[in-house]
């Protein structure tokens, strides 16, 4: 009997779920996993994890996700399964992303890795390999390694062997416009989240839930192109939705737009308590790579209000955080403000103690233009992704096209692949 009724519930919680009813689907799934007695068969527990997994994902319950998958560690280490090795790229996947999105990056990518070294005989392997491979990237950005996240991203779209999913082409291209946006080029990043858009619109029956996402996320850039009014339109049809359907991820994401929005308007009256909003939602989420960039926001209201004391306790707050997590970009942003608070308030010292940390993160992150020398990503500038992954300005792009000396019909290498080994590997190519 039991066998029978837990059926019944797996079935209904994909109709919930297809119906955009993710927390009664997961009340449905969790019932029928307490129902499920010792005689289930266990590919049947399995895959009713993996639908929770999917359902917390989406609802921003990271550390449920977590919980499933290390579930479905332990049954694959206490039982012989059919199919072991399928199960087991499945459940690290699930670790793979939940850490992730819990900005454990160093552990998502172990996990991802585990993932993507596996043989691929089968459709299902090929398929979570290449989600594994946007993971990876993901991860790599958190840790602001620019370099290897582009790598992985291109690597999803361009394979030649299997033209990627609309599926897997949306969440790259959403990727890459998240890695422009961090690098202020706002007209890149618009440009990618447009790309999404399209892809919404034409299979809108199937992608209902990323519409939101990606609306949400195409404001930012909106409004630092000064469209301000088309920010805040895309931003609250985006929050409607999201909030009809328990999607905390994307409110957060449109209070921390809001916030932005009005920030940049300089009514800090409304933008602060968003700030703070969206900040208890990434701390109740546990995303902490989030929690840096809206502490980032809080610390500019209180120094545009001149609160320049309150000012530099945030940014040591998301300063903190930064340094926790890995994400560089995130420190190099910190001392950058706190640089200046420190001066403007009579800190001269330490002001420079923050300098100096600023031209070592530059060192460290590698940001800079291999063409003219200068840095990137620390005003809004238009930038250019080489075939190799690494990033110039678009001013210096016909630097690069122009014919070596002596050397016609080939074009000049990648000035930072030159530097990095003797040989030329976009010359040789
Ligand atoms: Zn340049
Ligand atoms: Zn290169």
């Amino acid at each position: 009997m039991g066998q029978g009724s837990s059926k019944r519930e797996i079935d209904k919680g994909m109709r919930l779920y297809s119906e955009q009813k993710p927390e009664a689907a997961i009340n449905e799934w969790k019932s029928a996993l307490r129902r499920m007695t010792k005689k289930e068969k266990l590919p049947v527990k399995f895959n009713t994890l993996n639908y929770l997994c999917m359902a917390y994902f989406d609802t921003g319950k990271y550390r449920e996700v977590l919980a499933c998958a290390n579930q479905q560690l332990e049954m694959l280490n206490s039982k012989t399964m059919c199919n072991n090795a399928d199960f087991m790229q499945e459940a690290y996947f699930n670790l793979a992303r939940g850490y992730e999105k819990l900005s454990e990056f160093k552990k998502s990518i172990s996990y991802a890795k585990s993932c993507i070294e596996r043989e691929d005989n089968n459709e299902n392997a090929k398929a979570i390999k290449s989600f594994a491979t946007v993971c990876l990237a993901k991860a790599y950005h958190g840790l602001s390694d620019f370099y290897n996240a582009i790598n992985n991203f291109d690597s999803v779209v361009n394979k030649t062997e299997t033209s990627p999913s609309v599926h897997m082409k949306f969440l790259v291209y959403e990727s890459l416009g998240q890695l422009f946006a961090k690098l202020r080029d706002y007209d890149t990043a618009h440009l990618y989240y447009d790309k999404c858009l399209d892809i919404v619109q034409q299979d809108a029956a199937t992608l209902t839930k990323y519409k939101r996402r990606i609306q949400s996320q195409i404001a930012l850039p909106m409004l630092h192109m000064g469209r301000f009014n088309d920010a805040m339109e895309y931003c609250e049809t985006s929050m409607k939705d999201a909030m009809l359907r328990a999607d905390r991820p994307v409110q957060a994401r449109c209070l921390f737009t809001f916030a932005e929005i009005h920030r940049k308007r300089k009514d800090f009256e409304r933008s602060f308590p968003r700030y703070e909003s969206a900040y208890s939602l990434f701390v109740e989420m546990g995303d902490r790579l989030n929690q840096v960039e809206v502490l980032g926001g809080m610390a500019k209201c209180m120094a545009a209000l001149r609160d320049f004391e309150q000012a530099i306790e945030i940014n040591h707050k998301a300063l903190q955080l930064a340094e926790e997590i890995g994400n560089k970009v995130g420190l190099l942003d910190c001392n950058v403000r706190l640089a200046e608070l420190y001066v403007i308030t009579g800190n001269t010292f330490v002001g420079h103690q923050c300098e100096d940390n600023v031209s070592r993160l530059t060192a460290e992150l590698e940001l800079f233009c291999g063409v003219c020398g200068e840095s990137m990503g620390q005003i809004p500038e238009h930038l250019d992704k080489l075939p190799c992954g690494h990033l110039i300005h678009s001013k210096c792009t016909p630097h690069l096209s122009r014919y070596t000396w002596g050397r016609k019909g080939r074009k000049r290498p990648c000035p930072s692949c030159r530097n990095r080994s003797s040989g030329n590997p976009v010359l040789s190519r």
